[in-house]
């Protein structure tokens, strides 16, 4: 792992931060949005345990610009197969939960494919440049280390794996499971592995730090149908650029 190690305490409260956001229990506290009164600006307020989203001095995302990238991190390494996965819309966003089996190993860590979700706009920023969407895949390692891997989409041409889910994607925000066929995670990965990483938050309440963030650089496309078609299911979620703190950005290759 290329910078952070983490205190146990840390390591069980992610591991049910991952929990809650990958389950229907995550319902009971909605009431955070990404725009208007309950929108970014005002989540530290709303409870005592969101007080990260104000104070934490490693917030994601994050705008990552030359000057912030100062060192090198440990080639990836994509081992994603296909396996059995549900599909939820939770209002939030729709996400993608994958049985086991998919790895990612940096270096000697291992970590494990738990899922994947979307963002309109597409939150962490390269050189400033917003992007229209992007997909979160959540790892997580047998320590209880959240890593998460952004790929970040231009409009452009059709993408064929995004072409293949839209139509399983649930229509209605009701937060029901709902099973769907073997999927293989590595349909949508660039072909060019090279990244981005640094030290990071969950990007929603909590925002719990501790997560370690990795930004493909080769960004893929979607057509300005599929976007329509992903704001007709989901409103825009995507928290606004967090100030770095004197972060640095590891660049992997
Ligand atoms: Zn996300």
């Amino acid at each position: 792992m290329p910078s952070t190690r983490f205190p146990k305490k840390l390591f069980a409260g992610l591991a049910l931060c991952l929990a809650a956001l990958s389950s229907a229990a995550a319902a009971d506290k909605l009431h955070w949005q990404y725009s208007g009164d309950q929108g970014p600006e005002h989540w530290a307020g709303m409870q005592p345990d969101y007080a990260l989203c104000g104070r934490g001095q490693r917030q994601s995302p994050i705008d990552i610009t030359s000057a912030s990238i100062n060192q090198t991190a440990k080639p990836l390494q994509f081992d994603y197969r296909s396996a059995p996965a549900s599909i939820v819309n939770d209002g939030h966003t729709v996400r993608v939960r994958i049985a086991k089996g998919s790895q990612l190993t940096i270096g000697t860590e291992h970590l494990s494919l738990q899922q994947f979700h979307f963002h309109t706009p597409g939150g962490d920023r390269l050189q400033g440049e917003e992007f229209p969407l992007a997909m979160h895949f959540l790892h997580k390692s047998r320590s209880g280390q959240l890593v998460s891997l952004v790929l970040m989409f231009r409009q452009g041409a059709e993408n064929k794996a995004m072409a293949g889910l839209l139509p399983q994607m649930p229509a209605r925000s009701d937060k029901a499971e709902h099973k769907l066929p073997a999927i293989d995670p590595a349909q949508w990965l660039p072909a060019e592995r090279g990244y981005y990483s640094y030290a990071g938050s969950l990007t929603a309440p909590p925002c719990t730090e501790g997560v370690l963030w990795l930004v493909l650089k080769q960004p893929l496309q979607l057509s300005s149908a599929q976007l329509a078609s992903l704001h007709q299911l989901f409103p825009d979620n995507a928290r606004p650029v967090q100030p770095l703190h004197g972060r640095s950005v590891s660049e992997g290759r």
